[in-house]
């Protein structure tokens, strides 16, 4: 794709984008000035699909009129509300519907799947993470070493880039999976770093994985929705996400969970279970024998929050029209916009840190500031821009496809040449 560095160009990018209209259907933020935000932060939530309201207030309505019967009368009833979203999910990464659920939060996911899949064993005890893993992932996976008895200082192998590198390398990933394998019996990794945002060879990596007999998850918070997964196909043991970032089902949403097709059936495999995983036909029989339902729904405990999911719906619907090849055909095109601006700059004040090349990366460049300044990001969140900062010296900047357009990314980095160059 050839870029040019003007107005011109990114509004005839986006007179010619297909997906362009989409952004209509969001609430975009505003600015002190009462002008319109420029939204770079999807990464960490989304924007409100115009539709949320009245899928909520759709939900209110059944509960004011049909009481305890919504739960199977109604347009959506309550018992099912969650089957349709499973079945959405499971196209957006790649599963076949059985395969995915939409339950919990994400962290709680992450725990109920090392219940199931971290089964330590002899010297097979050990889980690789990144170093620098999001801190919730950190703290889950210590204290599932401990629950076990483990010392983490022991169990816990923190994978991280070179010396004088930003990001890994799949060689070296793998190549400590061959090493080690022996001695590890979960591979946890997120699928897409929240700080570089940089995307990992999942495939290489299960596949590397399974060769040693370790199970492999992903956390998926800043890849679902965001790049081509093909969870099924690469055989993935299980993954989980959030759905507020990328898919814009509102602080705090319902998240997702993929259990591969190969252990759905396993009634053998430990998990904590509730009434909810249990087969629906006899699930109100309360039998005292649990009897899991066949698929990722058989871990689900509770009925989970019909009110919730309602706003995860109204996004889903959006990606379902979509469809996330052409979601990501955009987002490289628009990623690499961002990338070749910035490159513009010619900036000695900030360095991107995310891979170039854009099979290894989603919708986020993750913009060092040099010397940890953070008065740039704060001149540019005054000038409407929003975006987050992470410590110790990082910019996100997340064009997500669904929503921004060109114009957004050309605005943005006109900001930061006021300040950097
Ligand atoms: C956003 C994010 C989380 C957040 O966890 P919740 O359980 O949804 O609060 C966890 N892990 C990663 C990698 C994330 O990016």
């Amino acid at each position: 794709m050839k870029y040019q560095n003007n107005i011109e160009f990114a509004l005839r990018m986006d007179q010619e984008d297909p997906l362009a209209d989409y952004r209509h259907q969001f609430y975009f933020p505003k600015h002190d000035d009462g002008k319109e935000t420029i939204y770079l932060c999807g990464n960490s939530l989304g924007l409100q699909p115009k539709t949320a309201e009245s899928y909520i207030k759709a939900v209110l309505d059944d509960w004011k009129h049909l009481g305890v019967k919504g739960h199977f009368e109604g347009e959506n009833p309550f018992a099912t509300y969650h089957e349709d979203l499973g079945k959405k999910m499971a196209s957006i990464v790649g599963a076949k519907k059985e395969e995915v659920v939409a339950m919990n939060s994400l962290t709680v996911n992450l725990h109920l799947m090392m219940v199931t899949f971290y089964r330590p064993e002899g010297k097979r005890r050990k889980i690789v993470i990144e170093k620098n893993a999001f801190p919730s992932d950190q703290y889950a996976v210590k204290s599932q070493l401990e629950f076990h008895g483990y010392d983490p200082d022991e169990t816990l192998i923190e994978i991280e880039p070179r010396e004088g590198e930003d990001v890994l390398r799949t060689e070296d990933i793998t190549d400590l999976i061959i090493r080690e394998g022996n001695e590890i019996a979960l591979i946890m990794l997120s699928g897409l770093n929240y700080y570089t945002g940089q995307a990992y060879d999942m495939k290489a990596i299960t596949k590397a994985g399974h060769h040693m007999g370790c199970q492999v998850g992903f956390d998926l918070a800043h890849g679902a929705g965001n790049l081509k997964l093909s969870l099924h196909d690469w055989g993935v043991d299980f993954a989980v996400w959030c759905t507020y970032k990328y898919m814009n089902s509102g602080p705090g949403g319902i998240a997702g969970c993929f259990v591969h097709s190969k252990h759905v059936s396993n009634k053998d495999l430990p998990r904590f279970t509730g009434w909810w995983g249990n087969k629906k036909e006899t699930r109100f029989l309360m039998d005292d024998t649990f009897d899991p339902i066949e698929g990722a729904e058989g871990w689900q405990m509770s009925n989970e929050t019909v009110l919730s999911m309602a706003a995860l719906k109204a996004s889903l619907e959006i990606f379902d029209q979509v469809g996330m090849d052409k979601l990501v055909e955009k987002s490289k095109k628009l990623t690499g916009y961002l990338e070749f601006l910035i490159d513009e700059l010619k900036s000695d004040r900030i360095q991107v840190i995310t891979p170039r090349d854009p099979e290894a990366r989603g919708a986020q460049l993750s913009i060092r500031v040099l010397n940890s300044d953070k008065s740039l990001f704060k001149a540019i969140s005054e000038k409407g821009v929003i975006a987050d900062w992470r410590e110790p010296d990082v910019i996100r900047i997340a064009p997500a496809p669904v929503y921004n357009n060109f114009n957004d990314v050309y605005r943005f980095v006109e900001i930061l040449k006021g300040l950097v160059v």
